[in-house]
């Protein structure tokens, strides 16, 4: 979907609310893909702040399913962020802002790339399906959370092996 910015861009004192639904029902940060299990639409409020900017705002609300990153069980993860956006028109944008807004181009907002940008920002890159998740077995792979599996997960010092070896070594002579 994509807005004009013109008016905004132009007109001073100009203001515009519009109502915008994320068109996808999966995003991509380009490794991962989350599926979306909701989002509210996002009302966008574009304002003139001066000869050639406007500012941007809208809420985004969104519950992706995500993984813990211990145990691997599926977890949604609910995202309330705000957008808060200074924009540039074509007319006086410098190079270091166009690569700012690169959901702008010209005196068009790419509103799609626009809400991308803020989830990337926004959303964390590992969640945990409660904050004392046990995870899995490193033996067995069970996950340590429906109970223990008795496998022996002792792991040695190396410290500890290092003077076993002396001790061994001195046996045998
Ligand atoms: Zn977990
Ligand atoms: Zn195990």
């Amino acid at each position: 979907m994509f807005l004009n910015l013109t008016d905004a861009f132009t007109k001073e004192g100009h203001t515009s609310s519009t109502q915008v639904t994320y068109e996808s029902d999966v995003f991509s940060d380009g490794l991962i893909s989350y599926e979306i299990l909701s989002k509210d639409p996002i009302d966008l409020k574009i304002s003139n702040l001066s000869e050639g900017r406007a500012h941007i705002t809208g809420r985004i609300h969104m519950t992706f399913q995500m993984t813990c990153s211990r145990c691997l069980t599926e977890v949604p993860y609910e995202l309330t962020t705000e957008i808060d956006r200074d924009v540039t028109g074509p007319e006086i944008l410098t190079e270091e802002e166009a690569e700012d807004q690169s959901f702008v181009s010209e005196y068009q907002l790419n509103v799609e790339d626009l809400i991308n940008n803020e989830i990337i920002m926004s959303l964390p890159m590992k969640v945990l399906c409660k904050p004392d998740c046990k995870g899995l077995c490193k033996v067995c792979g069970q996950n340590l959370n429906l109970g223990e599996c008795g496998c022996d997960t002792f792991v040695p010092d190396p410290r500890m092996v290092a003077i076993k070896d002396i001790f061994n070594a001195r046996k045998e002579v």
